[in-house]
């Protein structure tokens, strides 16, 4: 049995054990980003939300 929990950062593509679940725009839309690119959607956005953070190995 496989359990691979895979999700993909909205920012490089790139699959992280670690994602950030945020909103950045008006449209409320939740987003996931990795670590390596969290600053690039936060910085100087007033839409910037912070929703929790999603790991991909799960206790
Ligand atoms: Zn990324």
């Amino acid at each position: 049995m496989r359990a691979t929990r895979t999700k993909l950062c909205a920012g490089c593509q790139q699959a992280a054990p670690v994602l950030f679940r945020v909103q950045y725009d008006a449209s409320q839309a939740w987003i996931f980003v990795c670590p390596a690119c969290l600053p690039t959607v936060k910085e100087n956005n007033p839409h910037y939300a912070y929703g929790g953070t999603w790991k991909a190995s799960k206790k």
